[in-house]
């Protein structure tokens, strides 16, 4: 079967032929209907110095948002009968350490590598689901290509925005930096979650018109006066809860200069940047966290939304042949919402 693969370090994917995977006892295989091209591949791809900087061992097919229906079971696996839709959740745990038994595989203490994050994901045809409780089967009005984003790019936000429910209540403001795969969902998510006002900050007037579109109550530019603008909007309370889905140097710092004392600020974005924490640098009681993906709990919640129809990720689709070029306008910020490659 055709994959999309990361041969080596700091260098392109490339499209190679594989073996069709075979599953073992409790073991699932998926016929893909869908995979999302993440822009933590990029930071895959370009960004890791190479050998021994990670754990894993090329090459690896890419992928580490799916989904499809069900094409076969390995033994001792039940209630999963071929062609049934379902989504994977992607962060994949030890199963048996406390957060795992907790439901928290995305926090697993012993943590094994993830479909598309060292070992083989779902850029293929067909990808193999090491363990059958991985799978979410998709509730009816959801097919594999819509419901793919939904498992990192709507996952990721939804679990970052779950953890400040309570302090996002009618006189409350959100604020989602960066409006791209993850923050158009975060938008969505935070208008049909919380009844917050929804401020949205991009560079590009064409992300800010989609977050516009998605409901956000207020677009920012970034610059000198978008704080000034953001504590304008909440008559100068600042917001009770900010959302980074950059994370670099100058959006922490905007982060921080529109927080609201007893405030959450929420660093989802991988840019790496930095801010000095200390006791004058930040509002009083300024919780500031770092999030990596969700639970599977939060996955089914967040499905049931989207067959709802009250969030719908926005997708750009590529065939797995013109996967690379899934890549290429990742890579240079010229997609809208997320790009999905369907096999
Ligand atoms: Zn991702
Ligand atoms: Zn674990």
């Amino acid at each position: 079967m055709r994959a999309l693969q990361m041969v080596r370090y700091k260098s392109d994917p490339e499209l190679v032929d594989v073996a069709q995977p075979e599953p073992g006892p409790g073991q699932v295989v998926i016929k893909v209907g869908g995979a999302g091209a993440c822009h933590s591949d990029i930071h895959i791809l370009y960004e890791t110095a190479g050998e021994g900087d990670t754990p894993w061992r090329l090459p690896f097919t890419l992928g580490h948002e799916a989904a499809g229906w069900v094409h076969a079971v390995g033994s001792g696996v039940r209630g999963l009968e071929v062609g049934r839709a379902v989504a994977v959740h992607g962060a994949w745990g030890c199963g048996a350490c406390s957060r795992c038994r907790a439901g928290v595989e995305n926090y697993c203490e012993h943590p094994v590598p993830q479909g598309g994050l060292g070992i083989d994901g779902g850029m293929a045809e067909y990808l193999l689901v090491p363990e059958a409780r991985h799978l979410v089967p998709l509730p009816d009005g959801l097919d594999p290509a819509a419901a793919a984003p939904l498992t990192d790019a709507g996952l990721t936000p939804y679990h970052a925005i779950r953890r400040s429910w309570p302090k996002l209540g009618p006189t409350a403001t959100a604020v989602v930096v960066g409006v791209g795969g993850l923050g158009h969902m975060a938008v969505q998510i935070l208008k049909a979650t919380t009844a917050a006002r929804v401020v949205a900050v991009d560079t590009k007037e064409e992300a800010r018109d989609l977050a516009r579109s998605l409901g956000a109550d207020h677009v920012v530019a970034p610059g000198e006066t978008a704080a000034k603008e953001i504590r304008g909007i909440t008559d100068g309370r600042g917001a009770d809860a900010v959302f980074d889905f950059v994370g670099s140097d100058a959006t922490l710092q905007l982060g921080v200069a529109t927080s609201r004392p007893l405030g959450d600020l929420t660093i989802v974005g991988i840019a790496g940047g930095s801010y000095p924490l200390g006791f004058f640098s930040v509002p009083y009681e300024v919780s500031i966290q770092s999030v990596y993906w969700g639970s599977r709990s939060e996955l089914v919640e967040l499905l049931d939304l989207a067959a709802r129809g009250l969030v719908r990720p926005e997708v750009t689709i590529f065939p797995l042949e013109k996967a690379p070029e899934a890549y290429r306008a990742l890579h240079d910020g010229t997609l809208s919402g997320r790009a999905v490659v369907v096999p």
